[in-house]
């Protein structure tokens, strides 16, 4: 296998099928009158991915971290560039500087922002966030959300106000739906008769909005997606379209260990070495093998999955994954190298740490 000449556990990315993954979306939103700001903090900003990114018919490239952001600025992306995060008081000059638009629910920072820009000589767009009920970033009160919307308008000469936006399913796992795209829909037309003008964009939320857009039920004047999870890992909880590949991202580790053991530890419970005290269920010996990956690579056991049918993880500790592999026992030795899928939640970790090796195949490797 060639895949052997790389240093174990790596990530291998198919940069083709991110490439069609993100074509695929941009096409089914583009149906519905919807553009895409694509979010590659899912995979800290990886420049292979973010060139993918770039190349597609994104309107924005967006990131959550300024350090992420400044990445992005010195490959050269030509891309308006967003930051999702509402931002710190204490890295508006990295915005103002790195960030072409970016996301504001706070008017002591919309405030601030504005004098950085300013100070750097530039006209910053900003984004309004709308709180509907998840709890997490957002103006809560319609009132004050109108009254900074005037203010940037008529009185933040270097702020440039384009749209508003909601942000759903993060923290209070509220489910986007035609009630709420209504709330937001109305919200934005309060700002425009508040503003006297249209606004260039109502942003409906990230890859927990997709399903709306592709069962129709999405309302018109919602022009904007922020994707991220959707286009990495090809779905995301309650939408899987069928035109996604769900294996853009593939972990791949080695067997360090293969032997029978019992299933039920032998000697004086106690906790895990995270302080937890798991269940183990008596299944008597069966063959265990170990992976050299563990979590402090990818988080949660449960946020990544053997692809070999057969195979089930039994745990982790920080290093170690243990597999019950009993009923392939025949197709696995020290040395074999075994793939999972990644969910996202796996994803953010294994692409931010040193330990796991990045490999990126097909798109002609830029
Ligand atoms: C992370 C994030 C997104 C993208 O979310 P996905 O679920 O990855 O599509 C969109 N908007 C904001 C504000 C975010 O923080």
């Amino acid at each position: 296998m060639s895949a052997n000449q790389n240093r174990c556990p790596f990530l291998e990315v198919d940069l083709d099928k991110l490439r069609e993954n993100l074509e695929e979306l941009i096409e089914h939103c583009h149906d519905s009158s919807v553009e895409i700001a694509g979010v590659v903090k899912g995979a800290t900003a990886l420049p292979e991915v973010v060139r993918v990114f770039a190349n597609s018919g994104v309107r924005f490239v967006a990131t959550s971290r300024v350090d992420q952001l400044r990445i992005i600025r010195q490959m050269g992306i030509q891309k308006p560039l967003m930051l999702i995060r509402i931002p710190m008081l204490s890295e508006l000059e990295d915005v103002v500087a790195l960030s072409d638009v970016s996301l504001q629910s706070d008017l002591t920072v919309i405030r601030a922002l504005n004098a950085e820009a300013q100070r750097q000589g530039k006209l910053h767009q900003v984004m309004l966030m709308i709180d509907l009920g998840d709890l997490r970033e957002g103006f809560w009160d319609a009132e004050e959300l109108v009254s900074a919307a005037v203010e940037i308008e008529t009185s933040l000469k270097n702020l440039q106000l384009i749209g508003v936006g909601v942000n759903l399913s993060c923290y209070g796992s509220i489910k986007p739906n035609t009630r709420n795209m209504q709330g937001l829909v109305s919200l934005a037309s309060d700002v425009e008769k508040a503003i006297g003008r249209p606004l260039e964009y109502v942003s409906g939320g990230a890859s927990t909005s997709v399903h709306m857009v592709l069962n129709g039920t999405m309302p018109y004047r919602v022009n904007l997606l922020r994707l991220g999870e959707i286009v990495l890992t090809g779905g995301i909880y309650g939408c899987y379209p069928d035109f996604t590949h769900k294996d853009v991202f593939t972990l791949k580790a080695e067997v360090v260990e293969c032997r029978d053991k019992p299933s039920f530890p032998v000697g004086e419970l106690t906790v895990d070495a995270f302080g937890k005290i798991p269940h183990y269920e008596d299944r008597g010996i069966r063959r265990r093998a170990l992976v050299a990956i563990g979590r402090v690579d990818y988080g949660d056991f449960t946020s990544i999955t053997p692809r070999m049918a057969g195979i089930k993880i039994l745990g982790a500790s920080s290093d170690h994954t243990i597999l019950d592999v009993e009923d392939v026992k025949d197709r696995i030795k020290v040395g074999d190298i075994l793939e999972f899928n990644v969910s996202y939640a796996a994803l953010v970790y294994l692409t931010n740490t040193q330990s796991v090796q990045i490999v990126c195949r097909g798109e002609d490797l830029v």
